[in-house]
C-alpha cells in the first residue's frame, strides 16, 4: 500500500496493535480530586492525521476534555517548535494554524483550528521565569503537535492557547529545570499541555496496518511508564543511561524533550493517570498521562 493510501486508511481506523490495560485506563474520572490547580497533560500526538481521525486515541483526548475543569488559557510546549540558544513564548493575539508538514491529503490542509492567543498570560511568564531569559515572539502560530490534539480536547477552540518554543541547544537538565518555574501558572487556571511522543523513530515507521511494535519501542515506553509510575523523574532528565534504548526509541530527541517539561512539575501532591497507551505503526508510542 502506498503511504498516502496507509495514511487516508489510518484516519479511519481505531489505531493498531492496543495494548490497552482497560482496568488502569479506564476509571480515572472518578478519581480526580478537586482541586483548584488545573492539571498537568503529556500527549503523544503521533501523525497528523489524528487530527482527522475518529478512533481510541481522539476518544481519550475527547474524555480529558469533558472531564478536567474549563482552563482560563492552554499552554503547549510541543516537539515542533523547536530553537536555538534562545527560549521564546508568543504573544501573538491571533495565531494561526501551522500545516508544518508535507505528503498528506488536502483534507488535513483544511483543517482550522484558530481559538486567540493569551499575550497577557504569556507575557506573566515571560516576567515570572528567573532560570532562563524567556522572550517574546509575536508571529508564532499553533504548530500541528497543538492543534491535531487540541481540535479533540476542545472543539470550540474557545480557549486562549499559546505556545513556548523549546531550546533545542540546552541540555536535558535544563528543559526540567525551567519546567519547575512553570508550575506557577497551574495556580492560575492555565492547562500546561506538552506534546511529544515517548517512543518517535520515523525511520523505523512500518507502513502497515497490521504493524507490530518493536520490541525496543515497547521496552523503551515500559521503561519511561516505569520511572514516571515510580516517580523517578531525574532519570527521566538522563535517558543516556538508557543507553541503546534511547537511540532506537529517539534517533534526535525532540520528541521527547515535551515530557520533561511534565515531569518537571509534578510535585508530591499530583496523581498520576495514563489516559492512553499503544505503539502505532511500530515505533510511535501514542502513550498519554495527566497529572493533577
Ligand atoms: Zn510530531
Amino acid at each position: 500500500m502506498k503511504r498516502k493510501d496507509f495514511i487516508k486508511k489510518m484516519a479511519l481506523m481505531p489505531l493498531a496493535n492496543m495494548n490497552l490495560n482497560l482496568q488502569e485506563l479506564g476509571n480515572y474520572v472518578e478519581q480526580l480530586p478537586k482541586t483548584d490547580r488545573m492539571p498537568l497533560l503529556f500527549i503523544g500526538h503521533g501523525s497528523p492525521m489524528n487530527a482527522l481521525a475518529n478512533n481510541g486515541f481522539t476518544d481519550s483526548l475527547k474524555k480529558i476534555g469533558k472531564t478536567i475543569e474549563k482552563p482560563k488559557a492552554i499552554l503547549v510546549i510541543s516537539a515542533h517548535w523547536l530553537t536555538m540558544h534562545k527560549t521564546y513564548v508568543s504573544v501573538n493575539p491571533f495565531p494561526k494554524t501551522i500545516y508544518d508538514f508535507g505528503g498528506f491529503p488536502d483534507e488535513l490542509f483544511r483543517v482550522k483550528y484558530e481559538p486567540k492567543g493569551s499575550p497577557e498570560i504569556a507575557r506573566e511568564l515571560v516576567n515570572q521565569v528567573q532560570y532562563t531569559q524567556i522572550l517574546e515572539e509575536h508571529s508564532m502560530g499553533l504548530d500541528h503537535g497543538a492543534w491535531t490534539v487540541l481540535r479533540h480536547i476542545y472543539p470550540e477552540a474557545d480557549i486562549p492557547t499559546f505556545q513556548m518554543s523549546i531550546d533545542y541547544s540546552k541540555p536535558m537538565q535544563y528543559h526540567f529545570e525551567l519546567a519547575r518555574e512553570l508550575s506557577k501558572l497551574r495556580n492560575k487556571g492555565v492547562l500546561i499541555l506538552s506534546s511529544g511522543n515517548i517512543v518517535h523513530n520515523l525511520r523505523q515507521v512500518v507502513w502497515s496496518e497490521k504493524a507490530q511494535p518493536h520490541d525496543w519501542a515497547v521496552g523503551f515506553d515500559s521503561l519511561v511508564k516505569q520511572k514516571i509510575s515510580e516517580r523517578d523523574f531525574s532519570a527521566l532528565a538522563n535517558p543516556s543511561t538508557f543507553g541503546q534504548l534511547l537511540s532506537h526509541a529517539h534517533p534526535s530527541v525532540d520528541h521527547y524533550l515535551p515530557l520533561l517539561y511534565t515531569v518537571g512539575q509534578i510535585d508530591k501532591q499530583d496523581d498520576i493517570f495514563y489516559t492512553y497507551e499503544g505503539i502505532e505503526m511500530g515505533s510511535i508510542s501514542m502513550r498519554c498521562f495527566l497529572a493533577t
